[in-house]
């Protein structure tokens, strides 16, 4: 796969989100905020998940549960 994944960060000191392009390895290491600070969390991935969101479940293991309503 050549697809770096973009992870998107944000700033607890300034508020600020950044994305991130990283390998999957490096997925949970620390990102220092463009303004100077290493205080960020990374927020889950929006970026590369447009057109995913609707597909349905599948697979099992959520409708058997009665979480489906
Ligand atoms: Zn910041």
């Amino acid at each position: 796969m050549s697809d770096v994944p973009t992870y998107e960060f944000r700033c607890k000191a300034c508020g600020s989100t950044f994305d991130v392009k990283r390998s999957m390895d490096d997925a949970s290491a620390p990102a220092p905020c463009p303004n100077g600070h290493d205080d960020t969390v990374k927020l889950l991935s929006m970026a590369g998940l447009s057109g995913k969101a609707d597909a349905p479940a599948t697979g099992g293991g959520c409708c058997g549960g009665g979480c489906c309503g």
